[in-house]
């Protein structure tokens, strides 16, 4: 049974402050897990520091093809290479999308606040920084003020959004490698990316 919901968006366009799911195994002293509009989200327990790793994602690696058998589950699994992904277990597989994220993803794995994050505050990233796949595309309604409307490959991305991932080192290596191989040398020096990832 879910706990009724006092809840109210914040500036990011977040949700904030829903009651956590009572038989959630999955929250920790850091983050809970709680219905939300789009299902079940992760939400800060507490206050989290700019930078603090939040999570990391984990789970038994798949190849494109057995995401393709899965159908409608594809969208769970969290790509790492060409043809590589984890099938994201709890409570990872939980983390909303967000067009203006909150946490983004750093070393590959890791769920890392982006800003210092009140407690209560639904946790999301961007689901762009790990997709590279020309394949699956997944209509946005993450509510944020310039939303995409679509989630889709990292390299579709605004060359400035990119590059907002990239300085900050929020963008999974495999694409960054595919990255580095197509973009004019001089134009990822004044990104400034060839710092963020060497
Ligand atoms: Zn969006």
């Amino acid at each position: 049974m879910i706990a009724q919901e006092t809840h109210k968006a914040c500036p990011s366009g977040l949700v904030i402050a829903r009651e956590p799911l009572p038989e959630a195994p999955h929250s920790n002293g850091s983050f809970y897990v709680a219905q939300c509009e789009l299902g079940r989200g992760v939400f800060a327990r507490r206050a989290i520091r700019e930078g603090e790793i939040i999570l990391t994602f984990g789970g038994p690696l798949i190849d494109f093809a057995e995401t393709k058998r899965r159908g409608a589950l594809e969208c769970m699994a969290f790509q790492v290479g060409p043809n590589q992904y984890i099938d994201t277990l709890a409570p990872a597989v939980f983390v909303n999308h967000s067009c203006a994220p909150n946490t983004g993803i750093r070393n590959d794995l890791d769920l890392v606040a982006l800003r210092d994050l009140p407690g209560g505050e639904e946790i999301r990233f961007d689901y762009s920084t790990t997709m590279d796949e020309k394949s699956f595309t997944m209509g946005c309604r993450c509510g944020a003020p310039g939303c995409r409307r679509v989630v889709t490959d990292f390299s579709d991305l605004p060359a400035g959004v990119q590059d907002y991932y990239l300085v900050r080192g929020l963008v999974v290596s495999f694409i960054v490698r595919r990255l580095r191989d197509v973009r004019a040398a001089s134009t990822w020096e004044t990104a400034g990316a060839v710092q963020a990832f060497e």
